[in-house]
């Protein structure tokens, strides 16, 4: 199984729902080491991209996921809007005229969102960001995918590694974005951006098995 673009859209619409639903979440973790925006800037974003789906219905995967960068781009400011736009233009750029996505071109953008976002906040795993997330959840992505593991297995672990992601976000000091300005300060506190970014996989591992038991 794969992705087609009702799957992918989908994704797009429940991940702004979660959002929606964890906006004060996030919010109240950026207020312990940011500026206590980051469930608005979330919420704020990918309203306008679920605003845009009409007009996205018919249009390719990497039409889909670039459209969605834009208008993360140009709705959210700070780090986060870039950091996201750039993670959905380069997945989006490896999926340009497909109507569908196999595993393989699963992984094919997932790592090329992941790369993105890594060439452009500079984030290492461990700098505390949406990167400590990100990064565990592709090695297993393409860990499970190289040992034969269906799509669904793959998603799964993605998503676990996420978690773990995030989790390991809580001790560490900042070293890049806002929270970086505390300093040691930082430590002890949940990454917000880190935890969106799980929320990201954990939707698309659930749409993805809601639409192959369909
Ligand atoms: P801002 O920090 O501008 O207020 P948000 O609050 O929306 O933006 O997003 C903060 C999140 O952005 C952080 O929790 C972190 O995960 C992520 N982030 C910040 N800087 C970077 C970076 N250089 N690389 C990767 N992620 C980053
Ligand atoms: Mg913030």
């Amino acid at each position: 199984m794969g992705f087609d673009r009702k799957t992918i859209l989908e994704w797009l619409e429940a991940f702004a729902g979660t959002v929606e639903q964890n906006r004060d979440f996030l919010t109240q973790l950026d207020a312990a080491i940011g500026d206590a925006d980051h469930g608005a800037n979330m919420d704020r974003g990918f309203r306008a991209v679920v605003a845009k789906i009409p007009q996205m219905k018919d249009k390719d995967i990497g039409t889909i996921l670039k459209t969605t960068g834009m208008t993360l781009v140009s709705t959210v400011g700070g780090a986060a809007g870039p950091l996201y736009g750039t993670f959905f233009l380069q997945a989006g750029a490896t999926a340009a005229g497909k109507t569908e996505l196999t595993p393989a071109d699963w992984l094919t953008a997932l790592e090329a969102g992941v790369n993105g976002v890594i060439s452009r906040g500079k984030a290492a795993v461990g700098d505390k960001t949406m990167v400590d997330a990100l990064v565990p959840a592709l090695e297993a992505t393409r860990r499970a995918l190289d040992q034969g593991k269906p799509l669904q297995e793959a998603l799964d672990e993605s998503v676990a590694a996420a978690r773990k992601g995030v989790h390991d976000t809580i001790p560490t000091v900042a070293r890049r974005g806002r929270a970086s300005y505390l300093g040691a300060r930082s430590a002890g506190h949940q990454d917000p951006g880190a935890t969106s970014a799980s929320m990201l996989l954990a939707v698309a591992a659930q749409v993805h098995a809601l639409h192959e038991r369909s």
